[in-house]
């Protein structure tokens, strides 16, 4: 410690003291507590008080006290000036009650710091403490109590806050007595009720006088009330929020004077504002941490998607904690679906969507009896695949699977029907008074308030029902928490929706995954099978006549028309160009082979022959100058892929089957599902002939295979045709633009695809018969399995229409674009003569089919009928072997039919 200033005898230095003193308060209030005289310190503590000398300073916000003796304590409320304590401080400075500070303080000072001690308390409790003391300070009187409205409008009462509170009381205290004994006040009963009602004061000089007054209370505690001024405590729209009621005075008076009621009712008015301040601090506060749950809740829906039963525990628990309440449990609809029902479910269509649910109504289990629950359950159990149960206090979930035997047999899980079979909530508040005796016992029996709510996906189904058992305060649930429930319930139903979405995808994606490396499997050649092809030797472009556009397959075996497939990519020098191993171009063309059905017409061969008028078209037609190479490959391979896995019917039986591929592709269906079939063979292993392309060819020639077997659907060729004869009629030349090249290549493939009716009159007729009967195969299929009546072309019964049909088919597609190809492009003339002169050839038949001259199903059609032997006759007419509406009529009618009917032809 720094010794005291020497003296000397001289004038003390003040500064010097002032400044060790200031530094040593301790040793100050030590030697004014133990040393100095009486006289002295009331010296010191005018000397303090007056104005000129103030030194301390007040905290501007919170009051200051300083202790300076054991029986003195001074009290400074904030920013209360010094001056304004007047002359007549002594007395009031040995009283130690505080209150009596305030006697003499300016009444709108003091008036202020106490609005001010409230305005900025925004804990409820807090603030109520705060308004009973500091009214006692300003009535001086004994002790207050304050009272909080609450209810519905029709039904409003008052809730005991804070009773008996005295100027002294401190806030826990306090906290204690009212949590002790909760008193409930119906508005209109009572003084305080009355208050309330009312929305006026009632100031009584005689408590036991009036007939309102409880004396119950009195003789409970052994107080005695006889004074009581009660006054009701209104918000900024002037309802009553609650009532502060205080009684008796610390002075003996017998009332409460006017100024009292004045000064209690001012003071009230900015209670009022203040305690609504505080509510709708409390309310945002809750609401704040309800949207936080909900967000949590959120945020784990999302991150839980792929487990179910995570993402529903989850759930539960927040929802436990939101709702404070001892059992929870969730209860799923039809989640056991099988493979087939998820694929039923992605593959229906719109208008098939399960029925949609009414909106929610609500339903207080007053309205619905436990008897009604029962019937309806017996009428239409409900049929819960799945149960999660929270259990162990939310630390354990329990998952069921419960057969109708067990769901029959449990109370909760017939409420939980209930709500599902009905879609409404239900609030149970007494679960054993609502359930008839019988069946409270079994699992129910510990049930006493249930919540029980449906649970909706984003689409409005119901896809299960969440029940909340037992309160934790025993009360019933409230409205406030059916509100908060509904609000959970729509995110357990997106959430869960999603997660048996997610679960289903990833199973049919595994599933996919599964069938595709089976497919790819069985669908590529083995590599013995390849290793054969490479070694042989392929013979010549002219072995084969692939130069010619009256090339015909009919004489080459299977291994042949590989060998000539590869030959065609081997003139254009495509494997070298973009260096194809030719093992890779072997398998692939071996793979392509096999991916095509034994159908009757749009077979391998069908394929083959198509490729083979492109390579003809490229060489004898000349068109390879109009096409790059990487075109040309493109080309070639489109040709080969566009019927793959062909199934003998067209696009439009497709869609009237509703088939899984016209799902898929609603247009050009078959032709999408072609490409497809060609990138699955060029994705397996060792079969991707595009493989050593830089990214940009590749990108490239798979984008023009695609749009070269989409164009070969004819619906495609008639949307392109006249954009294509309108570029031929301002004399085009230049068909390097993209568009242009697309046009030229899609008609190209037209050209192609139809190119058998310019085959010799032999191999035409022959095809055109192949092409009839797998027409008749799809119209038989039709009679049988749509009981339609097929279009003429399919009509095995319309089989002698076929030549008129065939000049038809000639007239519309094929002599058209013959034409316009073979004036524009003079080199591919042949495919025009030879479809003139077949069509000449159909002309005739169909004019002897008209005369009665001929039948069309004998090999060679154009021959009189006299010619046949009667042996032809039991041979062919019905090549089909499947499905065909078998004639019931005997073998020898069918002769005799047959023979009639030729001559009649
Ligand atoms: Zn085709």
């Amino acid at each position: 410690m720094v010794p005291p200033p020497q003296t000397d005898g001289c004038e003390p230095d003040l500064a010097v003291v002032g400044t060790w003193l200031e530094s040593n308060p301790d040793v100050l209030e030590k030697w004014l507590k133990e040393y100095a005289s009486a006289e002295l310190r009331e010296r010191a503590f005018q000397a303090i008080n007056s104005p000129t000398t103030t030194t301390i300073n007040h905290n501007s916000k919170t009051c200051t006290s300083f202790n300076l003796t054991n029986q003195l304590q001074i009290w400074y409320p904030p920013s209360v000036s010094t001056a304004s304590l007047g002359g007549d401080n002594e007395r009031k400075f040995q009283n130690v009650r505080p209150q009596c500070d305030f006697k003499s303080l300016e009444e709108s000072d003091l008036f202020m710091e106490l609005i001010r001690d409230i305005a900025n308390e925004l804990n409820i409790d807090k603030l109520c403490h705060k308004i009973l003391k500091n009214v006692s300070l300003l009535t001086n009187a004994d002790r207050g109590s304050l009272f909080l409205a609450k209810g519905p409008l029709e039904s409003r009462y008052l809730i005991s806050k804070f009773f008996d509170v005295r100027h002294d009381t401190s806030f826990e205290e306090a906290i204690k007595l009212a949590r002790s004994e909760e008193i409930r006040i119906p508005f209109g009963v009572g003084i305080a009720g009355t208050v309330a009602q009312k929305k006026s004061m009632i100031n009584i000089k005689n408590a036991y006088e009036d007939p309102r007054f409880n004396k119950e209370v009195d003789l409970r505690t052994g107080y005695k009330t006889n004074i009581i001024l009660c006054m009701p405590i209104c918000n900024y729209e002037g309802d009553v929020i609650g009532v502060a009621q205080i009684i008796n005075k610390t002075d003996n008076s017998p009332e409460f004077s006017n100024h009292d009621v004045e000064v209690f009712q001012r003071y009230l008015t900015f209670c009022g504002i203040g305690i609504q301040n505080a509510q709708l601090f409390e309310l945002s506060v809750l609401e704040y941490k309800r949207n936080q749950i909900l967000l949590n809740l959120a945020r784990s829906i999302f991150e839980e998607q792929n487990n179910l039963e995570c993402l529903v525990t989850k759930i539960m628990r927040e929802a436990q904690d939101l709702l404070k309440c001892e059992r929870c449990a969730v209860y799923l609809l039809d989640l056991d679906c099988c493979e087939a029902n998820h694929l039923q479910r992605i593959v229906e269509r719109p208008r098939k969507l399960i029925q949609r649910h009414p909106p929610l109504n609500r339903m207080v289990s007053g309205s619905v009896s436990g008897h009604d629950m029962i019937e309806n359950f017996l009428r239409k159990p409900s049929p819960f695949t799945v149960i999660f149960e929270l259990r162990e206090g939310g630390n354990k979930t329990l998952v069921s699977r419960p057969s109708s035997f067990d769901l029959a047999g449990s109370t909760l899980a017939q409420i939980a029907g209930y709500a599902a079979s009905t879609g409404q909530i239900l609030n149970i508040g007494d679960v054993a008074e609502w359930l008839c005796e019988k069946h409270s016992e079994g699992d129910a029996e510990s049930a006493r308030t249930i919540l029980c709510m449906p649970i909706m996906n984003g689409q409005r189904t119901l896809i299960g029902v969440a029940q909340l058992i037992n309160k934790d305060n025993e009360a019933p649930f409230t409205e406030c928490d059916v509100s908060l429930f509904e609000a959970f319930a729509i995110f357990c139903g997106l959430g869960i929706h999603n997660t048996q979405m997610y679960e289903n995808a990833c199973k049919l994606m595994a599933k996919q995954k599964v069938a595709l490396e089976c497919l790819s499997y069985h669908a590529t050649a083995s590599n013995d099978a390849t290793l054969k092809l490479v070694k042989e030797d392929i013979p010549s472009a002219e072995r084969f006549n692939l130069y010619s556009f009256t090339f015909i397959d009919f004489d080459l075996t299977d291994d042949e028309t590989c060998k000539a497939t590869i030959r065609m990519f081997l003139e254009c020098n495509l494997v070298q160009q973009f260096h194809i191993p030719y093992e890779v171009l072997c398998r692939w063309v071996l793979s392509v082979k096999k991916n095509y059905r034994p159908v009757k017409y749009h077979n391998w061969r069908h394929a083959l022959n198509v490729t083979q008028t492109m390579f003809a078209m490229f060489k004898t037609g000349k068109m390879e100058r109009f096409m790059n190479d990487l075109e040309m490959l493109g080309l070639l391979v489109a040709c080969l892929c566009h019927d793959l896995d062909h199934r003998g019917t067209n696009n439009a039986f497709q869609t009237k089957t509703e088939s899984p591929l016209a799902i898929l592709y609603s247009t050009s269906t078959m032709e999408h599902h072609h490409f497809d079939q060609c990138v699955m063979i060029l994705n397996t292993d060792s079969n991707n002939i595009f493989q050593a392309l830089s990214p940009e060819d590749y990108r490239r020639v798979m984008k023009l295979v695609e749009t070269a077997i989409l164009s070969t659907d004819l619906a495609m060729y008639f949307k392109k045709r006249n954009k294509f004869l309108e570029l031929i009629d301002n004399g085009e030349f230049d068909w390097q633009s993209d568009d242009k090249k697309d046009l030229l290549s899609g008609m190209m493939m037209t050209a192609c695809d139809v190119s058998a009716i310019a085959k010799p009159w032999e191999v035409q007729h022959r095809i055109a018969k192949l092409v009839a009967d797998e027409f008749f195969d799809q119209g038989d299929l039709e009679k049988m399995q749509l009981k339609e009546q097929p279009i003429a072309m399919m009509d095995r019964e319309r089989k002698d229409e076929l030549p008129q049909m065939q000049v038809g088919f000639i007239d519309v597609i094929c002599l058209p674009l013959y034409k316009v190809l073979s004036d524009t492009f003079p080199w591919m003339k042949p495919l025009y003569q030879g479809t003139a002169e077949n069509r000449q050839h159909w002309q005739d038949l169909a004019e002897k089919v008209e005369m009665g001259l001929t039948w069309i199903d004998h090999d060679t059609i154009d021959e009189p009928v006299e010619l046949f032997p009667e042996l032809e006759e039991t041979k062919d007419i019905l090549t089909v072997q499947t499905l065909h509406p078998v004639s019931s009529a005997p073998q020898a009618e069918v002769k005799k039919r047959h023979k009639k009917l030729c001559y009649m032809l």
